[in-house]
């Protein structure tokens, strides 16, 4: 990319910018250069590069830690970071909320909490993502009682181009709010957000192993027999660990990490297994029973700080596909998957991971309107090898949409227009509100294009192509 010339720009947007910047998503599965990067440190300097993006006629993204497991916040025009843009605004403690700039890590929201006695009532799997970034993608934990984090959003504030700065909430431009909470960075910018918290509290886990026969057959009580519950299931095995946490009383019981347990074998040793592996994929089975059995046949009991249970070590960079489907179905979906897994000899690595969501009215949840069990499969980056891995993705996204699934935004998967008008009731509203309020595609890019609007584009990208 051609060097930027910075003269042009006036002395603020000069001081924020930088330009040829490369960025890359948390597993370094992609990656994208920019054309202009900005780091805002507030609202007018939004607005500001707004403006200049308009008469320039590019495209903007804001990004949060581009974490996303696709080329969802890449753009070739502008990037805004928001990690400036990360502070404090109130605590109201009788309502139980707090208002933050969008830009916030999860981890600095986690402990700004604390002080203050309150705490956030579900997470996802790991903090080092921005509230902007996980608004914007509906991005979930578990628990079947508990909606995707959206769904503690109380108001935002939204920058958009042909509304500019519009104040959002369940009454007040309602429709905005609704689509807001999952928008993927088509409507504008999130700067600021109010969330619904709750008094701080202890999470006492248990996770267990047990077998994938007889948690299907009795999953609908087993969802329901704790306020978060998910397990993993390895693949090529029957084994699963269940883990389920509940609010609890009882006195902390941190848990215990040991160096040579879970650092020297429970990471090292587990990388060193998977190089190996990627000379013969068919040892995968072996390794999946190996990791079982060192690192999860025995139960784990822990007590402590919400936060600090609900969020884990992802270990190694790793391709994600992630669909949810009605709850229902789940048992079915999840036999099926291993039936052709098994016969389609699918070297498919551990663990698939399988989270409960409640439903919301969010328009792009996947969600909406009903219950779901997000089911997600993984292959470790380095370890992978490009035929079984397209063979796998292709075969479990055919078995997800054969029930009903409706795709993660964040992560990258085959499900475009035509199908999803079918499958998510409010997309064209979500359409026509996109373009109301972006009236000249501003905001878009190729990830927007190629999947909400079926134009055939791909971002400059090369690490993306399999
Ligand atoms: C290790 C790992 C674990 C994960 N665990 C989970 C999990 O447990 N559950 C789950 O559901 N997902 C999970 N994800 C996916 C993750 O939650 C989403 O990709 C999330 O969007 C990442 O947040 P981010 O700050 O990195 O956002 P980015 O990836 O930077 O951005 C995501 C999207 O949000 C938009 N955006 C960001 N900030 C703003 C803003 N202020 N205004 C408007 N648009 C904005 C971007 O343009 C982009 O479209 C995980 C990802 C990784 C890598």
């Amino acid at each position: 990319m051609g060097k930027f010339d910075k003269a042009t720009l006036d002395g603020r947007l000069k001081k924020i910018s930088k330009y040829n910047v490369k960025i890359y998503n948390w597993a370094k599965t992609s990656y994208n250069t920019s054309e202009l990067y900005f780091e805002p440190e507030s609202e007018d300097d939004i607005k500001k590069i707004i403006e200049l993006a308009k008469r320039n006629k590019k495209n903007i993204r804001a990004i949060g830690m581009v974490h996303s497991p696709s080329d969802l916040p890449f753009s070739d025009g502008y990037i805004i970071s928001m990690n400036k843009l990360n502070r404090v605004i109130k605590v109201d403690l009788e309502k139980k909320t707090v208002t933050v700039e969008a830009g916030i890590k999860i981890t600095q929201l986690n402990e700004e909490l604390s002080k203050h006695g309150l705490a956030l009532s579900n997470l996802c799997s790991i903090s080092d993502l921005t509230i902007g970034g996980v608004i914007s993608t509906a991005t979930h934990g578990t628990g079947v009682n508990f909606g995707c984090l959206s769904t503690q959003i109380k108001c935002l504030t939204l920058l958009t181009d042909s509304h500019g700065k519009m104040n959002c909430s369940e009454t007040m431009n309602s429709d905005v709010f609704k689509a807001a909470l999952c928008n993927l960075g088509a409507l504008g910018i999130i700067t600021q957000v109010t969330i619904q918290c709750e008094t701080a509290y202890l999470l006492e886990a248990n996770q267990i192993p047990a077998k994938l026969n007889y948690i299907l057959d009795n999953l609908d009580a087993i969802v329901h027999s704790a306020e978060h519950v998910r397990f993993w299931w390895f693949p090529h095995t029957d084994d699963c660990i269940t883990w389920k946490a509940n609010r609890s009383n009882k006195r902390p019981l941190p848990q215990k990490l040991s160096y040579i347990h879970d650092t020297l074998f429970g990471f090292h040793l587990h990388q060193l297994v998977l190089y190996l592996s990627r000379f013969r994929s068919s040892t995968v089975p072996k390794i999946n029973q190996l990791i079982f059995s060192f690192k999860f046949s025995k139960p784990i009991h822990f007590i402590d700080d919400s936060y600090k249970v609900f969020c884990f070590d992802c270990l190694f960079s790793q391709y994600v596909n992630e669909w949810a489907i009605p709850i229902e179905k789940a048992k079915y979906a999840i036999k099926d998957l291993k039936r052709w897994i098994e016969t389609n000899e699918i070297s498919a690595h551990c663990p698939v991971e399988i989270r409960f969501v409640d439903q919301d009215d969010i328009w792009l949840s996947p969600a909406y309107g009903r219950k779901v069990c997000y089911i997600g499969i993984i292959m470790y980056r380095p370890y992978f090898q490009p035929v079984p891995y397209r063979k796998y993705w292709a075969g479990y996204e055919s078995i997800m949409r054969s029930y009903d699934g409706r795709p993660h935004w964040a992560k990258a998967h085959t499900m475009f227009r035509s199908e999803l008008e079918k499958v998510y009731p409010k997309f064209q509203s979500f359409i026509e509100l996109q373009k109301q309020l972006d009236p000249t595609g501003l905001f878009l890019n190729p990830y927007l294009r190629r999947h909400l609007f079926g134009e055939n584009v791909d971002v400059k990208n090369p690490k993306a192509k399999l």
